[in-house]
């Protein structure tokens, strides 16, 4: 699903190249799945036949597991447990935005991250010729509730021409052809999970192992947990409605190593000039 190709020869930046597909939409069409959106889950209870999930807008769903992938601020892991550690800062904030005009020099479908030299720049050309683009800024102190919405675009724009302007590669000129800056926002990863399911909820993706946005795996890991869950509840031969996570997921008991994250999430964070790592806090 990935590949690598990095460059460390002092001259050009250090580049990862992914090249994505996502066929995930399709095969839930075809499969006659049915996906409703605009519903935020927020409790859920073991009915001892199965799990009855309560939403904002006041309905409910019932089911016989409750797989949370809702993301590194889950809610789902608070309800399997309610002193599950919080997310940690990651030591960057993020934005992005969509280009047009600029030519890069990579293949629709690729994606080029780039260590620059004080800030991580990552972008993506979509079949269109547009290029979407992301920035991680290291920035040491969690910023406070409201702060980095309380900045404009056009002032953060102008803060990322000053980081990026000595780097290679085209994020300057990304950041000149965009018409709209997407709101800053602050990194969070979850290092470590004791608690990641009970016996009908499980949580998986970044909800139970949220890696820092610039190992490039957070995807990955996410879409590696699914494959378990899903031979676990629906065995190729033989269908069954499973009783429980433990039945359901394979590895999913008590004893057995949490949801397929690798190293990456424990890795520290890693972006340009200075981030979460211990030698620049
Ligand atoms: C800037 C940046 C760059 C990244 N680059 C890469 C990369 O190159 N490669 C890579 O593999 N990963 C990358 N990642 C990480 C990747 O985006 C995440 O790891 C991945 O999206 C996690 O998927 P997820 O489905 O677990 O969670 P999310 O994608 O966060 O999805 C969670 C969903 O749950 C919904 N939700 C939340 N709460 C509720 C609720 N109560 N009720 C209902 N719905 C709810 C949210 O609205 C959201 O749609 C990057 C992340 C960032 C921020």
């Amino acid at each position: 699903m990935a590949e690598h190709e990095t460059t460390r020869d002092g001259q050009r930046p250090e580049r990862t190249v992914y090249a994505l597909t996502d066929s995930g939409r399709d095969e839930l069409l075809a499969r006659d799945i049915t996906v409703q959106h605009g519903k935020r889950l927020v409790a859920a209870h073991d009915t001892g036949a199965g799990v009855r999930a309560e939403f904002d807008d006041g309905s409910e769903a019932f089911g016989d597991l409750l797989i949370g992938c809702d993301g590194v601020h889950s809610t789902v892991r608070r309800l399997i447990d309610p002193t599950a550690p919080a997310p940690s800062y990651a030591g960057l904030i993020n934005t992005g935005g969509y280009a047009s005009g600029v030519s890069v020099d990579t293949e629709p479908g690729s994606y080029e991250m780039i260590f620059g030299k004080r800030a991580f720049f990552g972008y993506l050309k979509a079949d269109d010729g547009q290029v979407w683009w992301f920035s991680n800024v290291p920035r040491r102190d969690e910023p406070a509730r409201g702060e980095l919405a309380a900045v404009s675009g056009e002032e953060w724009r102008r803060r990322m021409l000053e980081l990026y302007a000595e780097d290679a590669g085209p994020a300057v000129s990304l950041i000149e052809a965009t018409p709209e800056i997407m709101p800053m926002t602050a990194i969070h990863s979850i290092p470590h999970l004791p608690r990641w399911h009970n016996d009908r909820m499980i949580v998986v993706g970044d909800a139970a192992h949220a890696p820092s946005p610039s190992s490039g795996q957070g995807a990955s890991l996410s879409i590696e947990d699914g494959v378990p869950s899903a031979c676990g509840t629906c065995p190729p031969r033989k269908r069954r409605s499973p009783s429980s996570l433990p039945n359901a997921v394979p590895g999913s008991s008590a004893s057995s190593r949490p949801p397929p994250a690798s190293t990456t999430t424990r890795r520290p964070a890693r972006s340009a000039g200075c981030s979460a790592t211990p030698s620049c806090r």
